[in-house]
């Protein structure tokens, strides 16, 4: 379809407005996530700081979300399309997704790279609260906020599929009422007006009542029918999931396990993410993670972003705009930070192992990491491996896989991207 023609269908909240990097508001219309193109989460490992980021989000991108929904993408010049190729219209899919690539990881054989530093006691987490958030998508996520004993930030999980449960939000509190329960985000099922009970699925099950949603095909739009009985107990045990176990009930051929729950560690980036940023890929990487784990077909066992409030790599939104004025004068990410005296990462992931944990993502069951760097598949295992990642999925930036038709285009985001590759030994998937 010409451009022309593409630019006709962009969103309507963008009239007049130029294409690409322009501030666009962060209204309804921004494709949070762009359900429509694939793959890749590129250098997101990093993401952050005081890296150039790069802008990611359709709103950010808005020209280039309306060109990926009105024609195929370009194949590749990184990896021959290893996400599905963008499907337009995310909700009529004409042919299945593939899914993302796994790069298989095990961390407890050595390796040539030492175990990163790591507090030795986790941090105590605890979700105060989770509401359901329907997105512009069409789908809908589950947001958690969580509260620890080491920082006053509301770090957060973002939760798609119904199977992944905070232990610490469905324990019971003292003096609780059944209205307390629900406002604080306890339920299972959806709430409705007039709703007394937080159990009404619970209850349904216990009577007998069949479940309405076919077990293995997790309902957006219904997250959170079972409640998580006990931390550790869906996890802890690689027993197949109740779809598969009802097939060989049956004398099936052996069942097909789920795919393991996709998991990404982000980082808080507001100019990347809010402010549209071209600095570095952190926005684009958030929407890529949340497009993978809300399509049921790649991700079926759901999936969730723990969201750290982190800016900057640590640093802060002040100290990131000064290295980024001393990239300005030519200094990369890396020497940045140095000349501010920064670690050059100053992030920390006991938070995060923590939050997967009391997410029922702890144990040997294990998950799948998007991420591109090494180093934070075993920062975020743990000290003692309290979370296994099974699979390295990797995230190649928009722009590569496309040859520069869509994603982020800057000479900032082409810098970070370099930096981190030769700094950070982020294995952006080049083959
Ligand atoms: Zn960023």
């Amino acid at each position: 379809m010409p451009e022309a023609q593409a630019q006709a269908q962009a969103p309507s909240h963008t009239p007049g407005l130029p294409p690409l990097y322009t501030p666009q508001p962060q209204s309804p219309s921004r494709q949070g996530f762009d359900f429509h193109t694939s793959d890749s989460d590129s250098a997101s490992a990093a993401h952050d700081g005081t890296g150039t980021g790069t802008a990611h989000s359709p709103s950010r991108t808005g020209t280039a979300a309306s060109q990926r929904r009105t024609s195929n993408p370009p194949p590749s010049i990184i990896s021959p399309a290893f996400t599905p190729p963008a499907t337009p219209g995310f909700t009529t899919p004409s042919q299945p997704r593939r899914p993302p690539r796994s790069i298989p990881v095990d961390t407890s054989r050595t390796s040539d790279s030492p175990r990163p530093e790591l507090l030795e006691e986790l941090p105590v987490v605890e979700c105060e609260v989770r509401a359901r958030i329907p997105t512009t998508t069409g789908h809908e996520m589950w947001l958690h906020v969580y509260r620890n004993n080491v920082d006053t930030k509301e770090h957060l999980a973002i939760v798609f599929g119904s199977q992944i449960r905070s232990r610490s939000l469905d324990a019971e509190r003292p003096g609780e009422t059944e209205l307390d329960r629900m406002t604080r985000g306890a339920y299972v099922g959806r709430l409705y007006p007039g709703r007394m009970s937080s159990r009404v699925e619970a209850i349904k099950r216990a009577e007998g009542v069949p479940s309405k949603r076919t077990p293995g095909q997790p309902a957006p739009t219904d997250p959170a029918e079972s409640p998580s009985p006990s931390p550790d107990q869906p996890l802890a045990s690689p027993s197949p999931s109740p779809s598969s176990a009802a097939s060989s009930e049956n004398g099936d051929a052996s069942p097909l396990p789920l795919p393991l729950p996709l998991v990404r560690i982000h980082s808080e980036c507001y100019t990347g993410e809010t402010v549209w940023s071209a600095r570095c890929d952190c926005g684009e990487q958030l929407d890529e993670s949340a497009r993978l784990m809300a399509d049921p077909v790649l991700s079926p066992s759901g999936g969730a972003i723990v969201y750290l409030r982190q800016e900057g790599r640590g640093i802060g939104l002040g100290e990131k705009l000064k290295a980024y004025n001393l990239q300005d004068l030519g200094n990369d990410t890396y020497e940045a930070n140095v000349l501010l005296r920064h670690p050059a990462d100053a992030r920390s992931y006991g938070l995060a192992t923590a939050m997967l944990m009391d997410l029922g993502l702890g144990g040997d069951r294990g998950i799948r990491l998007l991420t591109n760097n090494p180093d934070k598949v075993r920062a975020v295992e743990g000290p003692r491996r309290e979370v296994v990642v099974r699979e390295r999925v990797a995230m190649v930036p928009l722009a590569w896989k496309t040859g520069g038709k869509q994603g982020i285009k800057s000479e900032e985001v082409e810098k970070y991207l370099s930096t981190k590759i030769e700094k950070f030994k982020h294995m952006l998937d080049q083959k």
